[in-house]
């Protein structure tokens, strides 16, 4: 069986495919971007598609959704889209939602997701993207309250039909904690950077304690791919005669998370990835050797000081 066909449910009691494409993409690979997407979508199995607005690739995923809906090899209803509201549009996610769904010729999204708890001192159109002083450091605006984002995302999914569910990511316990006694809707997912080399076996409780799904970023280890190479995946990919890739996908599905490997090698894409059911010991011990190795591979300077562990 292929990991691309299991779903998890949400608080919202929608199904979520436990398996994501990743759509960051570097400037030299925009020219293959949309028949990398396409392949995900026709050939990969990929059902669910994980984007942000300031990613830069909506218009292209967009131009993919319509072509593939227009000629009835797609329907909306089949693929599960999420998209994010970057910390430099904070004061109005309606407005960075309009964007997105414009880019995306789309009508709704199925989750919405606040990208940083942070505010940027930006223009009202959200830029610069990552506002900066003469010294380089990043300007974050004053007096603003990540919450207010959260807030303003309750009133979207209240009172419009733009998005099925709403999220957070890259928000701390501590942080969800303070979310979760001033608002009243829980999130229906916490997307942060989780993989072998990073398990956060506490974070992770926390969420599962709380219905919230946790999605994995960079489960690769972004670019290059560094978490190949880790002895245990190695290990268990032999185990189980297949990729070491297979092994850092179903570390994550096997326990109930979402997952989101990004790739725009079709080759790669096509192949999709099979289920491995590791057992509850290869879990715990996936777990372990990122305890004993810790290694966070995404290290944006406006995270710094957030309270994330391993950070920098
Ligand atoms: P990943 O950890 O998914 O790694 C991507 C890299 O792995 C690429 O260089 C890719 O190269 C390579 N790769 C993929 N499959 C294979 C394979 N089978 N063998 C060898 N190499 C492989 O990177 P990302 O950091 O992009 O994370 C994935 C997604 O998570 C993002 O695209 C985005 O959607 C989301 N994300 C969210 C963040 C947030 O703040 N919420 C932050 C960062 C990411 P190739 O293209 O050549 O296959």
């Amino acid at each position: 069986m292929s990991a691309l066909s299991i779903n998890i449910q949400l608080n919202t009691g929608a199904s979520i495919p436990a398996v994501g494409f990743g759509t960051v993409c570097d400037e030299a690979n925009k020219g293959i971007f949309k028949e990398a997407l396409e392949a995900a979508l026709l050939e990969g199995g990929y059902r669910h598609i994980d984007t942000a607005w300031c990613y830069g690739t909506e218009a292209l995923i967009g131009e993919v959704l319509q072509k593939l809906f227009d000629s009835g090899k797609l329907k909306r209803e089949d693929v599960f889209v999420t998209t994010k509201v970057w910390p430099s549009l904070w004061a109005n996610p309606l407005k960075s939602l309009d964007k997105s769904l414009h880019d995306l010729h789309l009508d709704y999204v199925d989750l919405l997701l606040q990208h940083w708890p942070l505010a940027f001192d930006s223009d009202e159109n959200g830029h610069p993207k990552v506002p900066k002083d003469e010294q380089g450091h990043v300007k974050f605006a004053k007096g603003a309250d990540y919450l207010d984002t959260w807030k303003k995302m309750i009133e979207i999914y209240k009172t419009t039909d733009k998005v099925k569910a709403i999220g957070i990511s890259n928000y701390t316990v501590a942080m969800m904690k303070r979310l979760l006694e001033q608002t009243d809707v829980v999130p229906a997912a916490n997307q942060v950077e989780l993989h072998p080399h990073l398990p956060q076996v506490e974070f992770v409780k926390f969420c599962q304690d709380h219905h919230i799904i946790v999605e994995a970023f960079s489960p690769l280890g972004s670019t290059g791919a560094p978490n190949l190479k880790i002895p245990i995946v190695v290990d268990l990919a032999k185990k189980y005669g297949v990729p070491a890739v297979d092994i850092l996908v179903n570390y994550h599905v096997q326990a109930g998370r979402v997952v989101l490997p990004r790739s725009q090698n079709i080759k790669r894409i096509k192949k999709g990835f099979s289920e491995v059911k590791l057992t509850k010991n290869e879990l715990a011990q996936l777990d372990q050797y990122g305890i004993e190795h810790p290694k966070r591979y995404i290290c944006q300077d406006w995270g710094k000081g957030i309270g994330f562990e391993h950070w920098g």
